[in-house]
């Protein structure tokens, strides 16, 4: 298990209750990095992707590296007014209070196929935001695609219900 055993995990973080999934750990180490790339051009290099969206900002550090491999494009999904350009958002639900991501009104045409990549889901939230987004401007979501799932929370669940594809390369309880 060269990625799930590099996963640090952090008690309290960011408050108190919370086991944070600490992805640094993996990332550091040339092991890891290599086996969480190499995993994931695996599963893609035959699929058919025009585009990989990542979310801010963990799902940068994958991403890149994959659209890299897989010799397609990368767009950013990011935290509302850090895009320079005219943009669309969404905003979505948090446990107290709203967020909202946003994509540039140009990062993806229509009909295009999009992998989308996050470090980890939880209660799928920021997830189906994203792909909210990418459908509204006509992108067709190949899979989701994750370092971590925490399925117990149900994010995994949720996406599914919307009809659409999750993976992940690892869960935790
Ligand atoms: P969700 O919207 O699915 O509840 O939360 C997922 C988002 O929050 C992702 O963008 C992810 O980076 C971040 N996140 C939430 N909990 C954790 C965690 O334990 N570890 C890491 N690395 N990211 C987390």
């Amino acid at each position: 298990m060269p990625i799930k055993s590099r996963v640090r995990t952090v008690p309290h973080y960011p408050k108190q209750g919370i086991m944070f999934r600490d992805i640094t750990t993996v990332l550091k180490d040339p092991i890891g990095l290599r086996a969480t790339i190499d995993e994931l051009v695996r599963r893609y290099k035959d699929v058919k992707i025009d585009k990989i969206a990542g979310i801010e900002s963990r799902g940068f550090i994958i991403g890149t590296p994959l659209a890299y491999a897989l010799g397609v494009g990368f767009v950013p999904i990011r935290k509302k007014g850090k895009l320079p350009a005219e943009t669309i958002g969404h905003d979505y639900a948090l446990e107290y209070g709203t967020d909202r991501i946003e994509i540039h009104t140009d990062a993806i045409s229509k009909g295009e196929k999009v992998l989308l990549v996050d470090d980890l889901i939880a209660t799928g939230g920021t997830a189906e935001a994203a792909v909210i987004l990418i459908e509204k401007m006509g992108g067709k979501i190949i899979e989701c695609c994750f370092m971590i799932d925490l399925p117990d929370i149900g994010g995994r669940a949720r996406l599914e219900k919307r009809g659409h594809k999750v993976f992940a390369l690892c869960e935790f309880e």
